[in-house]
């Protein structure tokens, strides 16, 4: 098949022929919970192969590819996590989308939505550039980590529920290893805003009072000490397009991140 394999020479690799593999759910619990640093544990999420469905589909659109990129290596595997390991903002995302991340290896990296959320992450100060195309960019976030709720990318972006249950182990050690500095965590789109606290709260945050609504600048504290968390509508070209999302609104929302993380 069409995908990267591990320990290549791609700039977006992170992981060795040695990484072990997670094949069940129950092996992705049993890594994430055992990976020592975020880099570790990048590196085993990218090898991950415990949904069937997804890893069949992200491979076959890595081996069909579109044709803008019928030239590419596309990565074809889960696309990590992507930023400092001490930041004070984690973004999480739905999942990566099959021309985008699916085929740079990088978070939100090559395609519309990417061009709208790094944009506003460089207007806030959180990435150098303005823009991020390919894995060696150049391109760099500052005090600002890219999580996701499903690292594979789905069909019609849209993740079985099983599926976002099978990958939630990544997403809890993720925001458990950030722990130490977290302040703020920006949830584009309902599906991440729901996937988000279960995780949260299983690795010991406190929990929200009642069930908080999605919705964009909807800000929920977890408990006196915990992070901050706040509602993005997804930088998606639905949104964009139709006007449900503007420049001014993402940047009211990562403004506002950077306030709190700076204030805590
Ligand atoms: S979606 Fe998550 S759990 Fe499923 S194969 Fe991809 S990385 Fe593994």
């Amino acid at each position: 098949m069409g995908a990267v394999a591990p320990g290549s020479e791609h700039p977006a690799e992170v992981a060795t022929k040695q990484t072990p593999v997670a094949y069940t759910p129950p092996d992705v619990a049993r890594l994430a919970a055992s990976a020592v640093s975020l880099g570790h544990l990048d590196s085993r999420m990218s090898v991950c192969r415990a949904c069937p469905r997804l890893v069949e589909w992200r491979e076959r659109v890595a081996d069909d590819k579109r044709a803008a990129f019928a030239g590419e290596t596309y990565w074809g595997r889960p696309v990590p996590s992507w930023g400092p390991g001490r930041a004070r903002i984690a973004v999480v995302g739905l999942a990566p989308a099959a021309h985008g991340g699916n085929r740079t290896g990088r978070m939100f990296t090559g395609d519309r939505s990417g061009d709208w959320l790094y944009a506003a992450l460089h207007r806030a100060g959180l990435a150098a550039k303005p823009f991020s195309t390919h894995a060696g960019d150049g391109q760099r976030l500052i005090d600002t980590r890219l999580v996701a709720a499903v690292h594979c990318a789905p069909p019609a972006n849209k993740p079985l529920p099983a599926e976002r249950d099978a990958c939630r182990p990544w997403l809890e050690r993720d925001l458990e290893l950030l722990a130490p500095t977290l302040r703020a965590i920006v949830v584009l789109g309902g599906f991440a805003w729901a996937a988000t606290f279960p995780a949260a709260v299983a690795v010991g945050y406190p929990p929200p009072a009642g069930n908080p609504r999605f919705g964009h600048g909807a800000e929920v504290p977890l408990g006196h000490t915990g992070p901050v968390v706040l509602g993005c509508y997804h930088p998606s070209q639905q949104n964009a397009f139709t006007g449900r999302l503007t420049e001014p609104m993402l940047d009211a929302v990562f403004g506002r991140a950077v306030e709190i993380a700076r204030a805590k």
